[in-house]
Formats: C-alpha cells, sequence, structure tokens
C-alpha cells in the first residue's frame, strides 16, 4: 500500500469539484489536507459542463482560470433560451474580471482543480477511498480509515473528515447524515459529444415536456436532452439513441434533425434522475461538501457551481475567516439554497407551460445573484445582473 501519513489536520474523500477545492483552500490557510479518492486523476465522471458566472469569479479569485483557458475550452459569451419558437438571447456582460463563460470538461476542470490542491500543499491520492470513520471516546470523529484497490487498509488521524464524496457519499452514511427534504421530482438526461460543431454560446431549448441543450466544451459540443425519470424508466428499453433522438425532437425538432442528419454522438451516457435533497452536512469532527452535501437536479447547470462556492463558504467556516461558523454553516447552507432546490425541483417535474418554464428562468436568474453576492463583496455587484433580469422581462 501506499505510504499515507498516520495524522493530518484535515481528510477530504472526494478529488473532484467539491473535494479538490475545499482541499486547496484549506491548505492554502497552513492545514495539513489528505485527499483520497477511488478515481484516478484525469477521468470522466457522469456530468454535462455548464459553469455559470460565480464559477468563473471564483476560479479567477483562486487564480486557477488561465489553466481553465488553456484547456482549450471556448469562451461562451451568450446564452441563448429556446421556449418553442421563441428565442432569447442573453449577452454574457463584463464584470469582476469575467466576460465570458466557459464549460470544460471534466476531464480538464477537475485536474486543474486538483493542480491546484497540490501546489497549495495538499496531499492527494488516488485509487483510495474512505471506508470507515474513527471515533475518540466522546463519539467524536477522529480519523478515517482509508483503503486502497487491494482492500489493505490504513487508520489516518485527523481532526476533521470532509465528505466530498458525491451523491451516494460514504461520509454521509458512516455519520449517520440524514437527508432532510428530499424534492419531489427528478428528471433524465441523456447526453454525448459530437465534433465539427461551434455553437455560438450555450442553447437550451424546452418544449413539449422536454428540454434539451448544446454546451460548447474543449471535447467537442455537448448535446443534452432530459425529461421525467418516469418518462425514461418507461422508454429506456426501445434503446437509449431512440430514446435520446425522441427528446431532442420534443424540446426542438429543428436541432432533432440537425443532429440526425450529422449523426447521433458516437457514445451516449444516461443518468436516470435522482430527486433533490439537502443533507445533514456537519457533525462532531466531520462535514460534507459538494452533492454529497446538498444536490439539486441537473437540469438547472448549477451542481459544479454550487459545489465551488459551498467548497469556499465551508472552508471559510473551517478556517475561521468568514462569517460563518462550522456550527452555524449548515442552517445557513440550508437557506442560502433552498430557493435553487424549490426551483430545479419544479423544473425537473417537466410539467410546466413554456411560460411557466419561463418563469421558473427568471426565478433561477434571481436566485443567481443572490448566491453570486455570498462569495463576492456587495461592492462588487453591478448593473449587469439587473440587465439580465430586464432582458427576460
Ligand atoms: C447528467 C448530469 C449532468 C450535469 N450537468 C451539470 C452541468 O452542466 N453543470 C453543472 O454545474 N453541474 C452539472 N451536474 C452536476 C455536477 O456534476 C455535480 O454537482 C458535481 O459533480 C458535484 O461535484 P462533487 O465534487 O460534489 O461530486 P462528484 O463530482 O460526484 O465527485 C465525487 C468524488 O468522490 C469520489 N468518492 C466516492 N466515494 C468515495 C469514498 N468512499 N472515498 C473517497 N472518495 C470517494 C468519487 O470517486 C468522485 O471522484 C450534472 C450532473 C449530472 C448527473
Amino acid at each position: 500500500m501506499q505510504s499515507l501519513p498516520h495524522r493530518v489536520d484535515v481528510i477530504v474523500a472526494g478529488a473532484r469539484c467539491a473535494g479538490a477545492a475545499t482541499a486547496m483552500l484549506l491548505a492554502r490557510q497552513g492545514m495539513r489536507v489528505l485527499v483520497v479518492d477511488p478515481a484516478q486523476p484525469g477521468t470522466d465522471t457522469l456530468s454535462t459542463h455548464a459553469l455559470m458566472r460565480s464559477a468563473l469569479v471564483q476560479l479567477a479569485n483562486w487564480g486557477l482560470l488561465d489553466a481553465i483557458w488553456a484547456t482549450g475550452a471556448p469562451a461562451i459569451r451568450t446564452t441563448t433560451f429556446h421556449y418553442g419558437r421563441e428565442t432569447i438571447p442573453i449577452a454574457i456582460k463584463p464584470r469582476s474580471g469575467v466576460d465570458a463563460l466557459v464549460a470544460p470538461r471534466r476531464t480538464a476542470l477537475d485536474p486543474v482543480l486538483q493542480d491546484g490542491a497540490r501546489e497549495a500543499g495538499a496531499e492527494l491520492v488516488f485509487g483510495h477511498s474512505v471506508q470507515g470513520l474513527l471515533r475518540d471516546d466522546s463519539g467524536r470523529v477522529s480519523g478515517a480509515v482509508v483503503a486502497d484497490r487491494e482492500r489493505n487498509v490504513v487508520e489516518i488521524q485527523a481532526d476533521l473528515v470532509i465528505g466530498a464524496d458525491g451523491i451516494r457519499s460514504k461520509v454521509a452514511e458512516l455519520a449517520g447524515a440524514e437527508k432532510l427534504v428530499a424534492g419531489a421530482h427528478s428528471a433524465c438526461s441523456i447526453f454525448g459529444y459530437v465534433d465539427g460543431r461551434s455553437p455560438d454560446g450555450y442553447h437550451w431549448y424546452y418544449g413539449d415536456g422536454s428540454a434539451s441543450g448544446i454546451i460548447p466544451t474543449n471535447g467537442g459540443a455537448c448535446i443534452f436532452a432530459g425529461t421525467s425519470s418516469a418518462w425514461f424508466d418507461a422508454n429506456r428499453d426501445h434503446g437509449m439513441e431512440a430514446a435520446y433522438l425522441d427528446l431532442l425532437a420534443k424540446a426542438s425538432p429543428d436541432l432533432a434533425a440537425e443532429v440526425e442528419e450529422s449523426g447521433a454522438p458516437a457514445r451516449l451516457r444516461a443518468f436516470a434522475g435522482m430527486p433533490g435533497y439537502p443533507r445533514e452536512s456537519v457533525g462532531d469532527g466531520w462535514a460534507l461538501v459538494g452533492d454529497a452535501g446538498f444536490f439539486r437536479d441537473p437540469i438547472t447547470a448549477h451542481g459544479i457551481t454550487d459545489a465551488l462556492r459551498e467548497a469556499e463558504l465551508l472552508s471559510r467556516a473551517i478556517a475561521g475567516t468568514g462569517e460563518s461558523t462550522l456550527a452555524t454553516y449548515q442552517a445557513e447552507r440550508d437557506a442560502r439554497v433552498k430557493g435553487m432546490l424549490e426551483i430545479s425541483d419544479r423544473v425537473a417535474a417537466f410539467d410546466w407551460t413554456l411560460s411557466e418554464v419561463k418563469a421558473q428562468h427568471r426565478d433561477l436568474n434571481g436566485e443567481m445573484n443572490s448566491l453570486l453576492e455570498t462569495i463576492e463583496p456587495a461592492e462588487a455587484q453591478n448593473a449587469t445582473w439587473g440587465r439580465l433580469v430586464a432582458t427576460y422581462d
């Protein structure tokens, strides 16, 4: 087994957007941080890639944005909403040093964050996972049992164990962290990549109980289609490509015709869906961040942006550099993300009319605005977001 330290300040389970970012920020505070992940570096995960403005603001603040542009992911200068035949293009206005959005593949984004963590002094160990929690006599978590692929185990003492280990979080299970609320709806998503297509920015299409979109990345254009999980369960046996083309046609007949003509993506990936939740995320000696701590339906494309924001806010609470403490972090997070969870759940229901989903997007824009304020001082806000809201009206 790889030689691992016997004692660190913080163990982080999970080395992707939530885990690597949290580790980087804590290591920058001078903490000794060990990150373990059973995956190998540079591997893909089940996710599309749209980053929203606050993620760009954070990546720039952390000094990582140049590395993101160096991946070759194109600058996104417009987001275009298509509601049936109505088209609403929205320009991305320059602000806080950010004049474009970006959507790197996870094989590019996660390594940039991991490099940032390593450069800050965190130790990252792949092919290893947290399999148990150590507890002291008072029951407080005092470290973790880490295993490699051959099931060799080592006990590592730590002041804090952080689960950044995604929706099926082992740390949450071991800590007994319950979901506090479960969403009523969930959506499926089927996606793949096509080469030789350079869309001008993000495109989101809504129609006939389904949604689709195009996200330009550094590895082709990602074209996804989604609808309710119930539809997916009833139709998955007819074949993934048939389900994909059917959904594309419902959301946008023009996009579906284009894809049929040029050929569907060679490989399609599907997420059957899971209702959103906030989970109990702080306890004696442990905490959760990213999807482990709260999950909203991916239909609103905010999980990575949310993971980066919560990584920063949790790190500030741990290091004592923010307004929150670890004791107040969870209640404040729950208040902060309530609106995002509710809107994502309503969109994932796929029972809306086009004017209703348009109104939900307006609400979402308001939520994005207030979530951005949590990582950016108020004086950095300018009229840009006001103009975006006005554009929706
Ligand atoms: C189909 C789909 C499309 C999406 N599209 C978007 C989008 O366009 N934009 C967006 O912002 N978000 C999107 N999301 C959401 C986004 O992918 C997640 O919110 C984000 O990946 C959460 O990051 P995370 O670091 O919390 O968890 P993850 O990315 O899930 O990483 C968790 C890591 O923990 C590791 N791990 C698991 N168990 C252990 C263990 N026991 N010990 C140690 N490590 C462990 C895993 O190997 C993994 O590497 C999408 C999600 C899906 C499913």
